[in-house]
């Protein structure tokens, strides 16, 4: 649990030793968040709804992913402009993700292939999302195992997503 280290910490600290806690924190009293992991929702509002501390991590990924999935139709239908193409000439590791996801939710691969093949990578990781959350908000001794589980998935679709951006540039 976070705040145990937290006060923990801050017991180091007072006696003059101040050691790092172990891992990082993505941000104050949440859990360490992946690179890959899409969280909009704010804990103030989880609270309000009476989702239990210990959930409301799971709950704002479950949610968070529900949303960007959702949103993704809407979001092809604003022209893209791409940052690094326009100053650089060259794709960035995101272009054709969106494309890539929509084609994979609509079974068709070839075109999700076609889009950006790192779009697999990412709809796995959101796939995740969507099947183990529930379960570490319905049982929630579940829920570090699924964190950490999260966390490497995020970090292999990231390597993915880097590794097709760097085949396609060079
Ligand atoms: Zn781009």
């Amino acid at each position: 649990m976070v705040p145990n280290w937290e006060s923990g910490f801050l017991l180091r600290k007072k006696r003059g030793r101040v050691t790092t806690p172990r891992g990082k924190l993505g941000r104050k009293g949440g859990a360490p968040r992946a690179k890959m992991e899409i969280d909009v929702c704010p804990r103030w509002l989880l609270a309000k709804v009476r989702i239990p501390g210990q959930s409301q991590h799971h709950v704002a990924l479950l949610v968070s992913t529900l949303l960007a999935l959702s949103l993704a139709p809407i979001v092809t239908h604003v022209p893209h402009i791409c940052l690094m193409r326009k100053v650089l000439g060259i794709a960035c590791p995101g272009c054709g993700i969106t494309h890539s996801i929509i084609a994979i939710l609509r079974l068709n691969p070839v075109m999700a292939w076609q889009a950006n093949p790192a779009g697999f990578g990412v709809a796995s990781a959101f796939c995740f999302q969507l099947l183990a959350r529930p379960i570490a908000i319905v049982a929630p001794r579940t829920g570090d195992f699924v964190s950490q589980l999260s966390r490497h998935i995020s970090n292999v679709a990231l390597a993915f997503l880097l590794l097709v951006w760097i085949s396609r540039v060079v």
